[in-house]
């Protein structure tokens, strides 16, 4: 049977990218040998490391003062390394609380420095993204997680024009969408749900706000030492920065950014215009701040939305049980996700509604 795979992250890849990835596993380029038995620093390896960091710059169209980093650690190091560099000590940095991944930035930030809450969505439990914000004038950056893996939220407008500079998580909807990404002073993702394999993450960065902390930085989480060895100053994880470099030749091929950005919009409208007009689902998040890349809902009856997650699996429709934190149902649109997917779950879910009828 046919799967069709809504995993909130590590999550589905396209399946040419684990085919070549399967293969670089056993002969990489005709080498003869592994991918995982090569030196990372010879002519068989440094040129996926330049092609993957080149990509990124092309698909996110970069200006020359953004560099592009692929790092160790993922999405979580960078809640420590972000202020580490950027958040001196006794000074002050705005954190948008959304959930849970923005509370764990915020967490590791007040180790560093002083945390100002610009908004928070706790007093409605995480279902809309905070506005309007108040910003700390002193704050060295405003930080916002884009997408809100478990809690199903996004921002759809970015507040660019806070005042100060921007750093984002864009952990669960990296490249899924246009953004003006140089106007953001950082951003990082862990590439393990819309990019790649886990063990790579990737960071942006505008090289004009570094070294202006006066903390002394560890070498291996100073940004700057990174971007002089080329993102090359250790062992890199070469397999996962090759199914990097495969997937963002995918996703070029497909026409980039802009145009995967309206097939995730096909994906989203037609799931949730479809529970939407089903009484048996409830759509808990409000309605201008949804996710397009993890849809979260639920049923009710619990034992119904049990019945429910457990047909969906013998359809071979995976992995939509919600975070366990939060329960309910969860539904992850990443890219690698054909609109072809979405329409047969869609399928299920009318058929699955008309028997309970
Ligand atoms: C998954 C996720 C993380 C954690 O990423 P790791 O690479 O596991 O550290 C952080 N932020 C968001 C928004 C995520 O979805």
């Amino acid at each position: 049977m046919k799967l069709h795979n809504f995993n909130a992250g590590p999550s589905a890849l396209p399946a040419e990218v684990i085919d070549q990835a399967a293969q670089a596993l056993h002969n990489f380029n005709n080498s003869g040998l592994s991918l995982l038995e090569i030196g990372h620093r010879t002519p068989l390896f440094v040129p996926v490391m330049e092609e993957a960091r080149q990509l990124v710059r092309e698909l996110m169209q970069l200006d020359a003062d953004h560099e592009v980093l692929l790092l160790h650690g993922g999405a979580t190091l960078q809640f420590l390394q972000v202020p580490m560099n950027l958040l001196d000590q006794g000074a002050v940095a705005s954190y948008t609380e959304t959930g849970t991944w923005s509370q764990k930035a915020i967490k590791e930030a007040a180790l560093l420095g002083k945390v100002s809450l610009a908004g928070s969505g706790e007093e409605n439990n995480f279902t809309a993204i905070p506005s309007p914000l108040y910003i700390d004038p002193q704050s060295a950056y405003l930080h916002i997680t884009t997408n809100e893996t478990i809690a199903g939220t996004q921002w759809h407008t970015i507040p660019y024009n806070s005042g100060c500079p921007l750093v984002a998580d864009m952990s669960s909807d990296i490249l899924s969408r246009s953004l003006d990404f140089n106007r953001f002073d950082l951003i990082y993702a862990g590439a393990q749900k819309n990019m790649g394999a886990a063990g790579v993450c990737l960071v942006v960065v505008n090289k004009k706000c570094l070294g202006k902390v006066t903390r002394t930085i560890p070498s291996f989480l100073d940004y700057r030492l990174h971007i002089k060895e080329g993102s090359m100053l250790n062992t890199p994880p070469v397999f996962a920065v090759y199914v990097l470099l495969l997937t963002l030749r995918w996703l070029k091929a497909k026409g980039g950014v802009h145009a995967i950005e309206k097939i995730n919009t096909q994906k989203a409208t037609l799931l949730y215009s479809t529970l939407e007009s089903i009484p048996l689902f409830r759509l808990p998040i409000q309605k201008k701040d949804r996710s397009m890349m993890n849809a979260v809902f639920l049923l009710d009856d619990p034992m119904l939305q049990k019945e429910f997650i457990d047909a969906a699996t013998a359809e071979g429709l995976v992995g939509i049980e919600g975070h366990r934190s939060v329960g309910g149902c969860r539904v992850s649109l990443y890219n690698a996700i054909p609109l072809s997917s979405v329409e047969i779950l869609v399928d299920f879910i009318k058929e699955f509604a008309r028997k309970k009828s």
